[in-house]
């Protein structure tokens, strides 16, 4: 990184911003305009330099050493390749503001001028090309910008900043690894936790967002199916395990089709399904596995009880014994619904939509059944109020060329994929200084 001191850092943001407050619209969107050219260095260099799940070890080591450079204390380490940096700033509530560092294994094709050629070897040991396709990068460089406007600004909030760079959301795996590592016994439970996600398919520098439902449930499902191996032209002397397993996936589509309510969105997809070596052998195992999605956690425990009874019956039907029974694992890898918190999100909307121009800040519209696992930062028990908001990442110009036939604006997890970062970056920042004001505002 560049060396700068941390006194340094803070005498020249505090050149530009002292006169900031809240209300004092234009002061801000002026101090993080001045601050961008530092910023969009920091997001070239994170996309140049993409690591995969868990892998993230010098996009930690770089997050850490520019927020350790502002007076942040920074721990590492935390949930395999997290990290934690914390501000005591006066009395007052703790604000968690999370940003997830992975890239994903993807053979950057975007042609930008700072492309990934980055190659990494992942978790199981096999190398893999990686980009920056989901926007993780400015989400980091999102997180540095907010944090360097509020050190600028120490005497217009109290209480307690606990940034956290998050390893492995792309396997909704980083946020429970640092749950599960200790993250609100070794650091204060936060008051508030508040993340934003930048968007391909939202107009650059737009913030949307809604009370609820923000991202679905996700659980991967693992069904083994036991049978009897045999001769294929002898299956009573077996137990044909594809035959059960296609009884399997045909009773699972009546989950959602006759046990949830019709206006409740449930999915359940069977997305492999694995057995047998040869025509004339019937197998002795067969294996499915399954994503099963919902926007409401008592109909996600209704269709995970449902999996488990369906195939553990369909095994009976069968004839199985009791011992051989399909074996079914449920979340396998999980994550529960993204909620934004009824009267955080009310809270947080009149300060957003006062303190943006009207028609930047808007109703957000769930397209599908996406996860995200930020959930775990909130849903513990008892529960820390979340919010979540999207930042729109591609100019108004690129979706008008795609209406009149143009290209196709890329999305997530494309090789094509890529972001304006000056809008969404500048957009980012703002709305999360301004979030932090609100909520740990003097
Ligand atoms: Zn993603
Ligand atoms: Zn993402």
């Amino acid at each position: 990184m560049k060396t700068r001191s941390t006194k340094a850092v803070i005498a020249a943001l505090l050149m530009g911003t002292s006169t900031i407050s809240v209300a004092d619209d234009h002061a801000l969107s002026g101090a993080i305009a001045k601050d961008y050219d530092y910023l969009e260095n920091l997001f070239v260099d994170f996309h140049r330099n993409p690591e995969l799940s868990f892998r993230e070890n010098e996009t930690a080591q770089r997050l850490g050493s520019e927020l350790g450079a502002l007076g942040f204390e920074v721990t590492h380490g935390l949930g395999q390749t997290g990290l934690v940096a914390m501000m005591k700033n006066g009395d007052g509530p703790t604000l968690l503001i999370r940003a997830d560092m992975d890239g994903l294994p993807v053979k950057e094709n975007s042609g930008l001028s700072y492309m990934s050629t980055k190659r990494q070897t992942n978790t199981k040991g096999v190398e893999m090309p990686v980009m920056h396709a989901c926007g993780h990068d400015m989400h980091m460089t999102s997180l540095v910008g907010t944090a360097r406007q509020l050190v600028a600004m120490k005497d217009k909030w109290q209480g307690t900043l606990m940034l956290v760079g998050q390893p492995a959301e792309e396997v909704i795996g980083g946020a429970k690894a640092m749950l599960d590592d200790g993250l609100y016994d070794k650091f204060p439970r936060p008051d508030f936790a508040v993340a934003l996600h930048v968007a391909s398919q939202a107009p650059a520098g737009m913030i949307l967002y809604r009370p609820g439902i923000m991202y679905s449930s996700s659980d991967s499902v693992r069904i083994t199916v036991h049978g009897v191996g045999t001769h294929g032209a002898s299956p009573h002397l077996g137990k044909d395990p594809i035959v059960i397993g296609a009884q399997i996936v045909n009773a699972l589509q009546t989950l959602v089709a006759r046990e949830i309510s019709p206006l409740s969105p449930g999915v359940v997809t069977v997305g492999t399904f694995h057995a047998g070596t040869k025509n004339n052998i019937i197998s002795d195992t067969a294996e499915l596995t399954l994503t099963v999605r919902s926007n409401d956690e008592k109909v996600r425990h209704k269709l995970l009880q449902g999996i488990k009874r369906i195939a553990e019956n369909t095994g009976r039907v069968a004839g199985l014994p009791e011992d051989k029974l399909p074996t079914v694992i449920l979340s396998e890898e999980s994550t529960p619904t993204t909620m934004n918190d009824g009267a955080l999100t009310e809270r947080l909307d009149k300060t957003l939509r006062a303190h943006f121009p009207e028609g930047q800040v808007k109703a957000y519209d769930q397209k599908n059944m996406g996860a995200e696992d930020f959930a775990y930062f909130s849903q513990v028990d008892p529960a820390v109020p979340g919010f979540y908001f999207i930042v729109g990442g591609t100019p108004r110009a690129a979706f008008e060329a795609e209406a009149s036939g143009g290209p196709a604006v890329p999305g997530h997890h494309s090789p094509l994929f890529k972001i304006s970062p000056e809008p969404s970056i500048k957009a980012g920042v703002e709305a999360m200084t301004v979030i932090t004001l609100d909520l740990l505002g003097k």
